[in-house]
């Protein structure tokens, strides 16, 4: 089957996910979130007491975990590790450290490429992530990259956070926020960057609706739906 493949790739606290989901949910895509992916590696191995950066311990308890996406009723996607749910706990801002950690090891980044990309040969998807239009899905139909400054980024997980019951201060957020970009563009393994061929939307001055409604016109434009 030919399937479409939409990469959105950006910093974190871009709504990246947010709207992905909606803009799946709008088109009756399968919608991958990429990044609940490192962050499950990353909460396993925090949970092995494993130092992130030590290459070799990770690899080794790369063959221990077992990772299952699932999909509750409104096309939210659920993260299992080895039969656990852990969607809730892979959120939580030490996990956010443990992720960008893991994902800067090449071992763990080869190791879960092939799941990414078959997940992309039986759907028609949208994939969020860093790397996913320069990396994972290169010939991707629709290629996005999603931005927005990292003060509006900021202010975003700051609200999150409180509806998530976890407030923490902006200043905090912020500093998180720009380590964050700062590991993920200047890491050796995969660095988010721009692919070439994908156009930019950066949402600072948008609002939710607003936002979902420029992806979808860059979507439809480029797959002549
Ligand atoms: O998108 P999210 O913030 O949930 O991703 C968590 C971490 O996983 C990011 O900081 C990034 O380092 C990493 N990641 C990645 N490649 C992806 C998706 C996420 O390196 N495709």
């Amino acid at each position: 089957m030919h399937t479409i493949r939409v990469a959105i790739d950006g910093p974190s606290g871009a709504g990246k996910s947010t709207l992905a989901r909606a803009a799946a949910a709008a088109l009756g895509y399968l919608y991958v979130d990429t990044g609940a992916i490192y962050r499950t590696i990353g909460l396993y191995v925090r949970d092995q007491k494993i130092d992130p950066g030590e290459e070799t311990a990770v690899a080794e308890i790369l063959p221990e975990v077992r990772l299952e996406l699932r999909y509750d009723v409104s096309g939210g996607q659920r993260m299992l590790l080895n039969d656990r749910d852990v969607s809730e706990v892979i959120r939580l801002p030490e996990i956010s450290r443990y992720a960008s950690a893991v994902s800067a090891l090449p071992v763990v980044r080869a190791y879960l490429l092939e799941t990414q990309r078959g997940l992309a040969r039986k759907n028609h998807v949208i994939m969020d992530g860093r790397d996913i239009g320069t990396v994972v899905l290169p010939d991707a139909e629709v290629k996005i990259f999603l931005t927005a400054s990292a003060k509006v980024r900021a202010e975003r997980r700051c609200r999150e956070l409180i509806e998530r019951g976890t407030p923490q201060p902006f200043d905090e957020v912020l500093q998180e926020i720009e380590e964050r970009d700062f590991q993920d563009t200047h890491r050796e393994a995969a660095p988010l960057r721009r692919a070439e061929d994908a156009a930019l939307l950066d949402t600072s001055a948008l609002n939710f609706q607003q936002s979902l409604e420029a992806l979808l016109k860059i979507i439809r434009e480029r797959t002549d739906l």
